[in-house]
């Protein structure tokens, strides 16, 4: 068993903190600081880190917080200062006593990497980085619409109570972006409550889960008849237009909405 809380940081980004009995993690620590707070707090000794793309939001603390012996998982591809364990699509590594799964998906970094585990006697659990936000998704600063639209269906196949730990609070940013090109679906107009009351107490509105996700995240939803229709006239294609394509045009909307 394990239990996962928020650091936050920066203006909007959460490190995550995995502990167990005897280990704690953590993942994307962009600020040593704060994690090493978050340490002190609890009197708990870091056991290792997980970093999912190179970005300096999520690894500008590894060089503080690293000392000899220190495991740091991180993506093969990348092959960055201090990842000393590099892994790729597929791995399991072990942490606080469960097995974590590597999932490579490419998009907004070219070598992004989530983490999947499903613990016995605790719902499975998503580290997504910067790929898949609550009600939005990463932008893409080095993939493709394609690569990205191809890494969130391999999320979104993970089971519906998957609880999904992103590392930034966009999600009423992002509400608001799903509500334009989705007006009528009632699930978000109740989310969008949900998370303002949230919010407005300070407390995050991660983790969500894929559920959720399914239902009001709108670059998981290019089926949905609403939004095709609503983002049609700025498609290119004028049959039928593939989902990759409504993805696509979805996420430059997004970029500058
Ligand atoms: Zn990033
Ligand atoms: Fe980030």
């Amino acid at each position: 068993m394990f239990q996962i809380s928020p650091i936050p940081a920066f203006h909007d980004n959460y490190f995550w903190l995995i502990e167990s009995d005897t280990e704690t993690w953590v993942v994307d620590p962009g600020d040593a600081t704060p994690v090493i707070k978050a340490l002190q707090d609890r009197g708990k000794k870091l056991s290792g880190i997980l970093i999912t793309h190179h970005h300096s939001d999520h690894i500008g603390g590894v060089k503080e917080l690293h000392y000899p012996g220190l495991q740091v998982i991180g993506p093969k591809k990348d092959r960055f200062e201090l990842v000393n364990d590099a892994v790729s699509d597929g791995d399991i590594r072990q942490v606080c006593g469960a097995q974590f799964k590597v999932i490579e998906v490419p998009g907004h970094t070219l070598n992004h990497i989530a983490f999947f585990s499903t613990p016995s006697g605790q719902a499975p659990v998503l580290f997504s980085g910067d790929t898949l936000f609550a009600a939005g998704c990463g932008r893409l600063f080095e993939g493709t619409p394609k690569q990205m639209f191809h890494s969130l269906n391999r999320l979104l196949a993970l089971p519906d109570n998957t609880q999904v730990y992103c590392a930034h609070e966009y999600t009423e940013a992002n509400l608001r972006f799903a509500l334009s090109v989705e007006p009528g679906n009632q699930d978000i107009v109740q989310r969008v409550r949900e998370v303002s009351g949230l919010r407005a107490q300070g407390i995050p509105s991660v983790p969500t889960n894929i559920k959720i996700e399914k239902a009001t995240n709108p670059f998981l939803r290019t089926t949905s008849a609403e939004i095709t229709s609503n983002i049609k006239a700025k498609l290119e294609s004028t049959g039928t237009p593939d989902q990759t394509e409504i993805f696509a045009q979805l996420r430059k909307m997004k970029d500058i909405f």
